[in-house]
């Protein structure tokens, strides 16, 4: 025989071996003992909690020819044949793949006829909830008179999905989650008697990924017993759940919490690097996030639930992050969540979550009153400042040896905020630009990626070039922070022109530009392009007249764009 999943080998038989549904079970044993059994039952809950066991278990007992208590014998033939899938009157049928209303009518003639081995034809119609409304109305029909000797089990993790016509003439039974603990236990119970060895912990993160789903448990243990030669160890259990470890995400809160974006970004590249699925990293972040906050307001919650998962480190984190940047953090890591679904890069959206958790209270800050702004954000405004302030000196010393050039048009822009762009720059580059040259920057660009640091390619990853020449190119950013941030971060610059050197063996500028602005500076120009070549009729004047009028004005330095 070949191997068989622990799930199935383990698959309660009786009443009493379902986990976690005590009053479920009490319940449906009464019933048979009495013999007040009712013709349609409808059971609900999530997957992996006992529903298609419990009704298995109730075929075999409305069946069995020595039903002790409730529970059925497993030895009768009945019983065997019933375990077997080989008697007739119980039938299985997965609503999933069986949903129209022929199906349902077949069912709604077959069940006319008495049963032929069986006290009882027990109809188990699973996923319920994926009939369509015709087979739904079929059902209906066959619930309202029920044939003698029929019982119908519905099963469904979606009970809103079904009618409530159909929904009222059934007996319900909800079945629960099923708790951390039960399921630790039940799989302490089955390793001990398969003579396996474990970590305690390791069977304690299986617990936690089931979720309260018992087969999901025993999967998940079925995997990290096949990864660890015949051994349950805690990393095997945390490389099949794809989880991280504790100490994982106290280092990255702790990162974040320091700002450090360059270490946090390690640990995230070591996670990707030891193979975790980034989209388990959310999860498990989030779930950080819960604990954090439900440790610091109802910590025996905690401790209960995880059994002392926790140490010191958590224990000493969760007290000095505030509540208000775990609900920011939330947030972020939800976005990001979700944006992560669509795309074929969930690690350049961890690096991105990275760096913008690093940012949290900095944009927090500046948000704020003058109170809580540090010295960050007031060296930022020096700088800024300082900038203004020399720009003003240029304009002054220029516009004193120029006296009739005209004034260059006030650039439209789409951002609220005020961005530096390096216009002439950009005109510089875009009167060579060629086609060919921003066809070979774009094909260079991953390779260019890969010869940055970890911090840097995680910046450069909302990136792309727009526009290149022979000797500049053009980089759009998708955010406009992460704009601010890099044009202002002289090291990569560095670096992508040393990249760029050995890779091309020349060192072309490069220039930033916001994206949202890209269309906007484009547009402008070619519209001033545009009469220039007109009046000379020269195909590729040397400067446009607004990159001139610029360069008279400011000289080659910044020119500072503003919205009113
Ligand atoms: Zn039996």
């Amino acid at each position: 025989m070949g191997y068989q999943a622990l799930y199935r080998v383990w698959r309660p038989q009786r009443f009493d071996e379902i986990v976690g549904q005590k009053i479920i079970t009490q319940t449906l044993k009464n019933a048979l003992i009495t013999q007040r059994i009712s013709h349609a039952y409808l059971f609900t809950g999530p997957r992996g909690t006992g529903k298609t066991s419990a009704a298995k278990i109730f075929s075999k007992a409305v069946n069995c020819r020595n039903l002790k208590d409730g529970e059925p014998c497993n030895n009768c033939a009945t019983c065997l044949a019933i375990n077997e899938g080989s008697l007739n009157d119980v039938i299985e049928i997965d609503a999933a793949s069986n949903n129209g209303v022929e199906e349902i009518r077949d069912i709604r003639d077959k069940a006319k006829y008495a049963p032929t081995q069986a006290d009882y034809k027990v109809y188990i119609i699973d996923e319920v909830h994926m009939l369509s409304t015709g087979a739904f109305n079929a059902l209906l029909k066959t619930l309202e008179e029920p044939p003698t000797n029929v019982i119908f089990i519905l099963a469904t993790t979606e009970p809103h999905k079904i009618p409530a016509t159909i929904i009222s003439r059934t007996q319900r039974f909800d079945f629960k989650r099923i708790k951390f603990s039960e399921i630790l236990q039940r799989m302490e119970f089955i390793l001990k008697e398969k003579q396996v060895q474990y970590d305690e912990l390791a069977l304690k993160v299986i617990a936690k990924a089931a979720e309260g789903g018992m087969r999901d448990a025993l999967s998940i243990l079925d995997q990290a017993t096949s990864y660890g030669d015949g051994k349950v160890t805690y990393d095997n259990a945390l490389m099949v759940t794809g989880s991280v470890t504790k100490k994982f995400l106290v280092d990255y809160f702790k990162q974040i919490q320091l700002k450090d974006t360059k270490e946090a970004l390690l640990t995230v590249k070591k996670l990707l690097n030891d193979g975790k699925d980034p989209q388990r990293f959310i999860e498990d972040l989030t779930s950080y996030c819960q604990d954090i906050l439900l440790y610091n307001q109802a910590p025996e919650m905690i401790e209960e639930e995880d059994l002392g998962m926790f140490d010191d480190d958590f224990k000493d984190l969760a007290q000095s992050i505030s509540e208000d940047f775990i609900y920011q953090a939330i947030d972020i890591i939800n976005e990001t969540s979700q944006s992560m679904r669509f795309t074929d890069h969930p690690d350049v959206y961890l690096e991105v979550l990275t760096v913008k958790l690093t940012h949290l209270n900095k944009v927090e800050a500046t948000n704020l009153s003058s109170a809580s702004v540090d010295n960050s954000v007031i060296e930022q405004l020096e700088n800024q400042v300082n900038e203004l302030k020399q720009a003003l000196e240029t304009l002054q010393k220029k516009s004193n040896t120029i006296s009739e050039t005209p004034k260059p048009k006030p650039q439209k822009t789409t951002s609220k905020q005020h961005v530096k762009i390096n216009l002439s720059g950009i005109y510089g580059v875009l009167d060579q630009a060629t086609r060919k040259d921003l066809n070979y920057f774009i094909n260079l660009w991953p390779e260019l990626m890969n010869s940055l640091s970890v911090t840097q390619r995680a910046l450069m990853h909302v990136s792309k070039p727009v526009a290149a020449s022979d000797d500049g190119i053009i980089v759009a950013f998708d955010y406009s922070f992460l704009y601010q941030k890099v044009n202002d971060d002289i090291e990569l610059m560095d670096a992508l022109q040393n990249g760029l050197d050995r890779l091309t063996n020349r060192v072309p500028k490069i220039i930033f530009v916001p994206e949202d602005q890209w269309p906007a500076i484009r547009k402008q120009y070619l519209s001033n392009k545009q009469p220039n070549k007109e009046a000379s009729g020269v195909e590729s004047a040397p400067k446009s007249d607004i990159v001139a009028e610029a360069e008279n004005l400011f000289g080659s330095e910044i020119l500072e764009i503003k919205n009113d």
